[in-house]
């Protein structure tokens, strides 16, 4: 029957992946088996027809490299068992898009998700984020920003016009506030990639609506975190009449 079907077609799909999954093993990269299931469950569901490898792996995530007929992913994995969720809990709570009845560490982590595929939806709209395709629970696919495959290097990782970037994202900065209504709150060189010579921003796990009780803070970190950048590239930049021109405060 088609249960049956489908349990064979999931045999074949493991058995084409376990040589990925064994490779990871080596590598330390445990996730439990949950999040394996999920996994596979994209794969089985044909929403990635393979991974290729990691391209990131922190304390809290992992994304790996994937491929769809000829488009490229990327696959944000959460650790479950290293995930911070009582920061995550913290920026969830403030946020009126989310109300957490029940709050397990798993629940947490896929409300998390749930902002991030939101956030990049929503940041999509007014600057270069990556195309959120699909989350499921501690799981979120999107866009791989790169070249056939290869990832695009990140800010801090390549020579650009500093001043031109420095007008750009300040630019988008103010976009993302005064028109998204969002804040990134972990804006750096390490989660802007440099693609066709124009910054893309990545990472919006922390971003916050503006109403959020946190997001005057984090704009400030944002702010200072950019602005001692471009110092540092040379640019004339001061980090308050920054936050001026993005808030009109
Ligand atoms: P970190 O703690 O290192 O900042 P993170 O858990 O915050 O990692 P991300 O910043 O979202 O996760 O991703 C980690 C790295 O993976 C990025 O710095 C970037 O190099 C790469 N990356 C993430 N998303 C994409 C993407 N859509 N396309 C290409 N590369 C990506
Ligand atoms: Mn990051």
């Amino acid at each position: 029957d088609e249960f049956e079907l489908d349990r064979e077609y999931q045999k074949r799909v493991i058995e084409r992946e376990r040589k990925f999954f064994e490779e990871l093993k080596t590598e330390n990269e445990v996730f439990d088996k949950r999040t394996l299931m999920i996994l596979f469950s994209l794969l089985a569901g044909k929403h990635i027809d393979e991974f290729i490898g990691v391209i990131s792996s922190g304390k809290e995530a992992v994304v790996f490299s994937a491929k769809k007929g000829r488009r490229y992913r990327a696959v944000k994995i959460y650790r479950v068992a290293t995930c911070d969720f009582k920061t995550m809990h913290k920026y969830i709570q403030g946020d009126p898009r989310f109300h957490l009845r029940k709050s397990s560490r798993r629940q947490i982590i896929h409300a998390w998700v749930e902002k991030e595929f939101r956030n990049l939806r929503r940041a999509g709209e007014v600057v270069n984020a990556p195309k959120a395709i699909l989350r499921r629970e501690n799981v979120l696919v999107m866009e791989l920003v790169g070249k056939r495959g290869v990832p695009a290097p990140r800010l801090k990782d390549v020579e650009v016009d500093y001043e031109k970037f420095y007008e750009i994202i300040t630019r988008d900065m103010k976009k993302l506030y005064c028109e998204a209504e969002l804040v990134h709150g972990d804006l750096s060189e390490y989660n802007i990639l440099v693609k066709d010579d124009k910054p893309v921003y990545i990472d919006f796990s922390q971003s916050v609506v503006t109403q959020h009780p946190l997001s005057k803070a984090l704009l400030i970190r944002d702010v200072k975190n950019i602005c001692n950048f471009f110092k540092r590239k040379g640019v004339d930049c001061d980090y308050r009449e920054l936050y001026e021109y993005i808030t009109g405060e």
